[in-house]
């Protein structure tokens, strides 16, 4: 997304784009992949951690970007489709992690993911893979 994109797309969610605001999206949407939290630190070293913190979570609130906490308790950000509003912030899709370069990517499926539960009513499914991305493996 380019830094004009990014103003845009604040600017649909009511949000003012902030030097801070800016900086974060752009390093989340050039990367193309999930970040974790270190990365966004070490990124955007100018910025304090509070407020660091406190933009990602304004991002989720607002549907631009969703969480992903693994098992070691490592959080990455990932961005969200446009669809994904306040009211409505759900993902049918898989995170996938990397066993070598143990990056964090969005995986979308081609079909909407069926799992052949009538017991319940599912909003939301979270499913993690892993194994080897594309770049490791060529
Ligand atoms: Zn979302
Ligand atoms: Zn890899
Ligand atoms: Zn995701």
């Amino acid at each position: 997304m380019t830094v004009t994109g990014i103003k845009k797309m604040l600017k649909t969610r009511n949000l003012r784009a902030t030097e801070i605001r800016v900086a974060l999206l752009e390093i989340i949407s050039n990367l193309g992949r999930a970040v974790s939290n270190q990365e966004i630190q070490n990124s955007l070293i100018k910025f304090d951690r509070i407020t660091l913190y406190r933009t990602l979570n304004t991002f989720i609130e607002r549907g631009i970007l969703h969480k992903i906490i693994l098992e070691d308790n490592k959080n990455f950000y990932a961005l969200c489709n446009l669809e994904c509003t306040t009211d409505k912030h759900q993902h049918q899709h898989i995170h996938f992690q990397c066993n070598q370069c143990k990056e964090v990517s969005c995986l979308e499926s081609k079909e909407p993911i069926e799992l052949g539960i009538s017991s319940h009513l599912v909003d939301e499914i979270e499913i993690m893979a892993s194994g080897t991305c594309q770049d490791c493996y060529n």
